[in-house]
């Protein structure tokens, strides 16, 4: 092919790409199949492959995000970008129209649209094509962040080309869906790292990332909202303005209305008091704008806020129960946390019967007592907190809740350091903390010992029958028989299952270790650097400072942990009884040899890295895309487009279980 030719295919293939983008990301209806789509972006791949120097900035295949940056320069916004005033109450509502009318002396009709709780942001299209992200800042002054907002998929790089929009500036906001913000926290908590609080908090922190390429394994989503001027002199409706983006293909605040007056934007605020919950991403309220420019411009700003707009925000989700009682609970590192149990309580659909204290500062800045009746909330966290006291129903049998002094498990003194909230035990061998430490040790994706959960892992700390995890590999089918409820068959099925579990490699049983900020990614990374536990061991703080991805704080977290000499006792132990000790560099056998695997959707046992390197210890190779020359594509849930194509090229599948037998036949 001529490169020419190749000039116009590539031409018109992002046109189509763009155009299928827009029928899925902003009408949400697709005209072609995800196969079909992937078709499109593989041949443009493939021509920019040859044509290295044809592939433009624009390109849709240039989502994949850029190179690291050391910082964001910064933006000047015009005009500014103000912040609202907030209303909590229709009478509000009504208030803010009667100033509108008397100020113009008219009727206005008003835009409203859901509020999400996400970061705001501003675009700039200049000859349709995507030239800046920037964030709020202060209003005047804002983060550049075009390198990151490029990577949101559903955020086009160029306007669509039959679109009259050529130069815009529009605000909106980038938020991550509540299901993403599962999987991403999940994430964190699996390689030890701190999870986000809420979705907004997880949206924030994302688009700060410095590592474009980071930003783009999140799924952050963008909607639109608001057009700060005029831009086309025909039409004076920001509504109808912004339709005419939207079939430029920029995603608006779905449901955003045009209101012909404030009782439909009343009827509005009721209508989705209740939906709103039932959407994907988090919705706190309305914004309720006057729809005409001209009058905007007539209403013009104060200091701070512009009078033509101001936010709704609803209660948040809230119940109001009964708190019976406090406990203190304490985790794998020792931390004390307290936390309420309660009446039973319906809570946005859920039942809900404990909720987190936090700490003992929460507890007096809540002035929370034992028998009160307290508002509890639900945000974007997994357990519910308690927000409010309603200190005007106490009828003094409440009684004050006064914080251990020592470990409820243990009874050790506990200690709390300057700088933190937390009480924290300080007996390595206290009960609780061996419980949690053991579960996690035995954790799936960790060492994986099958069958051991949190109950057995009480009982036999609590019976004496393991104290550390070397105890594990020493037990007898006589040690367990004696437990509740284990038979022998179970007893011996434990028994294997943790004798299985010495093969694990290395950095899974660094993460076992349970020292603190090492999780998955940091523990492979360790490997990688230092290949055996004895290397490790002796690892100086600046050598693992220095390592990337690794850091002064878990440099310093890992120096502790092998200065300590029971740590040093306990892993000699694990040695002797045969655990993985050096990095495993060979294959662990040829039997899938020659054989390539392809993986689509997600596995329910396995990461996909750990299905990777299965496949790798075993000889086998992994591919990204099927073709002919693929052995077995393994499906997931929820499988994508190389399923179908798959089945459309006769490729064998299979399912994660028969990919386990498979592999496990061999160890
Ligand atoms: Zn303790």
């Amino acid at each position: 092919m001529t490169k020419d030719k190749a000039r116009k295919e590539i031409e018109s293939l992002k046109r189509k790409i763009e155009y299928h983008n827009y029928r899925y990301y902003v009408l949400n209806e697709p005209e072609i199949s995800d196969y079909q789509f992937d078709q499109l972006i593989n041949r443009l791949k493939e021509l920019e492959a040859i044509y290295p120097d044809l592939i433009t900035k624009d390109s849709p295949t240039q989502k994949v995000g850029g190179q690291p940056i050391n910082g964001f320069k910064s933006v000047l916004h015009d005009p500014l970008m103000l912040s609202l005033d907030n209303t909590y109450s229709k009478e509000e509502v009504k208030e803010f129209d009667r100033r509108i009318q008397k100020w113009l002396d008219a009727k206005p009709a008003y835009q409203a649209s859901l509020k999400i709780d996400g970061v705001a942001v501003s675009v700039r299209y200049h000859g349709k094509k995507l030239v800046l992200g920037a964030t709020r800042g202060d209003g005047q002054t804002g983060d550049d962040i075009t390198e990151n907002i490029k990577t949101i998929r559903s955020l086009p790089l160029r306007l669509l080309e039959r679109s009259r929009v050529e130069n815009l500036e529009i605000r909106g906001e980038v938020f991550i869906s509540k299901q993403e913000f599962t999987r991403i926290n999940k994430d964190r908590k699996k390689n030890g790292k701190p999870t986000f609080a809420n979705p907004r908090n997880a949206a924030a922190g994302t688009l700060k990332h410095l590592d474009p390429q980071e930003v783009a394994k999140r799924g952050l989503e963008i909607y639109f909202h608001t057009i700060p001027y005029q831009i086309f002199v025909d039409i004076p409706s920001h509504y109808e303005t912004i339709i005419l983006v939207r079939e430029a293909g920029l995603r608006i605040i779905p449901n955003t209305r045009l209101c012909a007056d404030i009782e439909q934007v009343l009827a509005y605020i009721d209508e989705w008091a209740e939906k709103r919950t039932s959407l994907d991403f988090e919705v706190d309220g309305l914004v309720i704008s006057v729809d005409d420019f001209k009058q905007q411009e007539l209403l013009g700003t104060t200091t701070k806020v512009p009078r033509w707009a101001i936010a709704f925000k609803y209660p948040a989700v809230q119940a109001v129960t009964r708190l019976r009682d406090i406990v203190v609970q304490v985790g794998r590192t020792g931390r004390v946390t307290p936390v309420a149990l309660l009446d039973p309580a319906s809570l946005s659909g859920s039942t809900i019967s404990r909720a987190t204290l936090h700490n003992e500062d929460e507890i007096k800045r809540l002035d929370v007592r034992i028998g009160d009746s307290v508002v509890i909330e639900k945000g974007g966290e997994v357990i519910p907190k308690v927000v409010s006291v309603n200190k005007s129903s106490r009828d003094g049998t409440e009684k004050k809740f006064i914080f251990p002094r020592s470990c409820p498990v243990c009874g050790s003194k506990i200690y709390r350091l300057p700088n933190e909230a937390d009480y924290r035990c300080p007996n390595s061998s206290c009960p609780a903390q061996i419980k949690r430490a053991i579960e996690h040790f035995a954790a799936r994706g960790v060492m994986d010992i099958d069958g051991l959960g949190t109950k057995l892992v009480d009982q036999m700390v609590e019976e004496g029958v393991v104290h550390n995890f070397a105890d594990l590999y020493r037990l007898k089918k006589e040690d367990l028989t004696g437990l509740e409820r284990m038979a022998d068959k179970s007893a011996q099925n434990l028994i294997d299952a943790i004798k299985r579990s010495k093969t694990r490699p290395l950095d899974r049983l660094i993460v076992g270790l349970g020292i603190r900020h090492v999780g998955t990614h940091a523990a492979r990374l360790l490997v990688r650097y230092f290949g055996s536990m004895e290397e490790l061991s002796k690892a100086r703080f600046d050598d693992l400072a220095a390592i990337p991805g690794i850091g002064s704080v878990i440099a310093e977290s890992i120096i502790n942990f092998f200065a300590d000499e029971s740590n040093l006792a306990l892993i000699k132990e694990l040695k002797r009884l045969g655990l993985t000790f050096t990095a495993n560099r060979e294959a662990a056998s040829d039997y899938l040899k020659d054989k390539t695997f392809v993986f689509t959707g997600e596995l329910s046992e396995l990461t996909r890295q750990d299905a990777h390197q299965l496949v790798l210890s075993h000889g086998g190779k992994v591919s990204s895309s099927v073709s002919k020359k693929t052995d077995f594509v393994v499906v997931g849930k929820n499988p994508g487009s190389k399923y179908k194509k798959a089945l459309a090229l006769g490729v064998k599948t299979i399912n994660e279980g028969q990919f386990l037998k498979m592999v496990r036949r061999n160890q």
